[in-house]
Parts: structure tokens; C-alpha cells; sequence
């Protein structure tokens, strides 16, 4: 019972500790921001010994803001990165967004450990369009895991003048439940479609749709959704595929075998994918690849990728596990440099633990009495999943990583355990307030 009255202590504690560290009192969205969308588009360049970041241009991405009005202020602490928007007069928060990146995952290939391997990708940062000069600050994680300035870029919109106006993609309605302030809004872009396809990327469309909200916990808040497709037919079909020596120029240039990994199927080029989507209320990205072979692959507040094939009803769910919730791969694979992440450190993923700190995770949620870590359950069921613990293997790791249930989404496309539910949900929940 002790243990019990200290644990919710301590999560009591946690929460107001966030909060406070968000500084979410106050700011209120009419007195700082106008309801328009300001693109920032940058360039990061490096490698594992280290990263900078340049400017490129500032944006007007939207004539309105996507996002919440209310939860300016990220409460969310996970990914490697953080854009912070401050008031440039005095200094104060004003909004706040973590993401992952491309680059992060270049940072842990044998490539970047050459000492003169530095390789720039394009990030996009979308923001609500500050009334008065603001600074806007890219930061990343130190080794503490707390946020560190990297670079600041001023916007002042009084001598902001707007580039050349984009060709601007007249998005399909393929879900509207109103008003995207208070709703998570996806669009689907096509991806790869020749053509000849238009007829296919209409019905494909509809399928990723339905993919998106097939399973839970998307099905019970669907009318949390709204879906747009944006699609632009090319002089060819299909993607990339370097292992097949097959080059194709689709819409926004994206390619199998990324960083040598054959079914890492991904875009670099940022720049050009949200040029196609300027006019277009979104707040997260499904890139709906028309190619049959297995692949995908997302990134947490960046984007998710799925081809379009028979197993795509499941990639597409455990892809926005990522792309949206910032959830951890639970599965094991050892050829990946990607897990030396997680020495000595706890993930920033919500759904796997190294146990350094496992109090600030999931605990909460193990029955009494559990072992942690949790040995195996034996004589499951294929759809039975063991009591929430610490199941060892996860994070790509056999050893020293542990997640929440025998089965999950993140792990075999079975249903999302409890851990990785629930953080959803409290995702889903900042788009709705
Ligand atoms: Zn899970």
C-alpha cells in the first residue's frame, strides 16, 4: 500500500514537473499568434561527431493553423529534437513541438563514423505565424536527455514578405469532421502514380483511409480524424529502387534502399514534399507509395511512409505508431548500429525501457507483484497477449531492452499493447482540446 501512495506520488510529481518545464500557464493563442501556418525550411548538416543547422526561407505554408489553439506548449517529452518558438522581446515560450528526424538515423550508419562524412538533409519546421518578432530555436537532446539551444532564427513579420505563391495541389476530402483546430489532420500524399493511374490512386486512396482507421485505438476516435489526399500524376509509375537499378522521377522523390537498408523506403527531399502540400491543413503525413514491394518506414512529427500492398492494413498502423504516437520498434534486429542509442540511457520512446529509469515509464501500469523483468509466458494464444512487465528484446536489441507485452503492434502487427494505447490516446488528445 506504501509503495503503492509513493507511486502516486511520483507521478504527481512528474506531471506538475512537466508542465512547469512546458510553462503551458498562459500563453494564450490570439494575443500571439494570427491563424495562419509558418513554414521554416533549413538544412541540417553532420554526422555523428556533431550537427549544425542553416536557413533556408521562411514560408506561408496555410492561411490557417492546423494545430491545437490550446496546447501550444509541447507536454509531450519525447524525441531527439525540439522546436521552441520565444517571444523575441522577452524571452518568453510561446509554442513548442519534439520530432525525430532522417538525420538522426544517418547519424547511427557506418557511414557517418568516417570522420569527413557529412551529409546535409533538408528539415521542415511548421509553426503558427507569430504576431511580433519571435525567435525560433532548433535544439536537441544532450546527454542528459535534456533540450540544448542549437540554432536561433529570428522571424519578424513585419518585414516578412511571402515568397512566390506556390502551385497550390487542390486536396480531395476524404474524411471531414469540421473544424482543424480540433481535430488530428492526416492527408495521404500519393506517391509514384503515372498517368495512367489516376483511377488507381483514387481507390488507393480510399483504402489507406480505411487502413488508417481500421484499428484501435483509431477506429473508436475516427471522428477525431480529418484525411486529405494530395496526388500529382508523373510521366512514369512507381518509385526508386537502387538494388533493382531502377531510377524513376515521382513526386516527391522518394527511394527503397535507404541507407542500405532494402525495404527502408523514405524521401530526402523534404522541401519538395511540403511545397506540394502548401494550402493544405495538415498536421501529420502519410506517404502512399504505388509499389508492390514490401517497404516503409516513419519518423516521430516528420512523416510515415507505406507502400501499397497486401500487407499495408498492418505496416500503416504500426508506421504512424511511429509517426504519430513516437513510439519504439518492440522487435529485435541486431544488424542495426541504431540501438547504441540506448546504452547507459533510457529511450525517449513512451513503449521500451533499458530499466535505467523505468519508474518514468510504464510502471505504473505492471500488475503487483510482476517480476521485472518479466520472464516469457509460455502457451499463448495466437491473439493472447502475458500481463504488462518488461519482456526483454525490444529496440532492436536481444539484450538490455525491454517492452511492455509478449505482442504489440510495434512488435508483430498484433493489436497495440496497453503502453503504447494509452500514449496514443494522450497523443490523439492534444489535436482535440
Ligand atoms: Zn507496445
Amino acid at each position: 500500500m506504501m509503495k503503492r501512495f509513493f507511486g502516486i506520488l511520483s507521478l504527481l510529481f512528474f506531471t506538475v514537473a512537466a508542465m512547469d518545464a512546458a510553462g503551458q500557464e498562459g500563453v494564450r493563442f490570439d494575443e500571439w499568434f494570427n491563424d495562419a501556418t509558418l513554414r521554416m525550411d533549413y538544412v541540417r548538416s553532420g554526422n555523428l561527431k556533431g550537427d549544425g543547422c542553416t536557413l533556408q526561407r521562411f514560408e506561408l505554408q496555410n492561411d490557417v493553423w492546423a494545430g491545437s489553439l490550446t496546447q501550444l506548449l509541447d507536454p509531450i517529452d519525447n524525441g531527439e529534437y525540439r522546436v521552441l518558438v520565444k517571444d523575441a522581446a522577452t524571452g518568453r515560450d510561446l509554442y513548442s513541438r519534439c520530432y525525430n528526424t532522417l538525420f538522426e538515423e544517418y547519424r547511427y550508419t557506418d557511414a557517418s563514423r568516417v570522420r569527413d562524412s557529412v551529409a546535409a538533409f533538408e528539415e521542415v519546421v511548421l509553426v503558427p505565424m507569430p504576431k511580433k518578432a519571435a525567435d525560433i530555436c532548433l535544439q536537441k537532446r544532450d546527454a542528459k536527455n535534456h533540450f540544448a539551444t542549437q540554432a536561433t532564427f529570428r522571424f519578424d513579420p513585419a518585414g516578412f514578405r511571402p515568397g512566390r505563391r506556390l502551385p497550390e495541389k487542390k486536396p480531395i476530402a476524404l474524411l471531414d469532421n469540421g473544424d482543424p483546430h480540433q481535430k488530428i489532420d492526416v492527408v495521404i500524399v500519393a506517391e509514384g502514380y503515372g498517368r495512367k493511374d489516376s483511377r488507381k490512386m483514387k481507390g488507393d486512396f480510399e483504402k489507406f483511409t480505411k487502413y488508417l482507421l481500421a484499428q484501435e485505438p483509431f477506429k473508436s476516435r475516427a471522428g477525431d480524424f480529418n484525411v486529405w489526399g494530395v496526388g500529382m500524376l508523373m510521366d512514369e509509375s512507381g518509385v526508386s529502387d537502387p538494388c533493382k537499378g531502377r531510377y524513376v522521377e515521382s513526386a516527391v522523390g522518394s527511394s527503397y534502399n535507404t541507407f542500405n537498408m532494402d525495404r527502408y523506403l523514405m524521401t530526402t527531399q523534404l522541401f519538395r514534399l511540403h511545397n506540394l502540400l502548401r494550402g493544405v491543413p495538415y498536421d501529420h503525413i502519410i506517404i502512399m507509395a504505388n509499389c508492390d514491394t514490401y517497404g516503409g518506414g516513419a519518423i516521430y512529427n516528420y512523416y510515415a511512409f507505406s507502400a501499397v500492398q497486401e500487407m499495408s492494413g498492418l505496416i500503416l498502423p504500426h508506421e504512424l505508431g511511429h509517426s504519430i504516437g513516437g513510439l519504439g520498434d518492440e522487435y529485435v534486429e541486431d544488424d542495426t548500429n541504431y540501438n547504441q542509442r540506448y546504452v547507459n540511457r533510457e529511450p525517449l520512446e513512451p513503449n521500451i525501457t533499458s530499466l535505467v529509469d523505468f519508474d518514468r515509464k510504464w510502471k505504473s501500469l505492471v500488475p503487483e507483484g510482476t517480476p521485472i523483468p518479466t520472464p516469457p509466458v509460455e502457451g499463448l494464444g495466437r491473439r493472447e497477449n502475458g500481463p504488462v512487465g518488461a519482456y526483454e528484446g525490444a529496440g532492436y536489441m536481444a539484450k538490455g531492452c525491454y517492452r511492455p507485452c509478449t505482442k504489440c503492434m510495434m512488435r508483430d502487427y498484433a493489436e497495440f499493447c496497453p503502453v503504447c494505447m494509452k500514449r496514443m490516446n494522450e497523443v490523439f488528445d492534444l489535436y482535440v482540446k
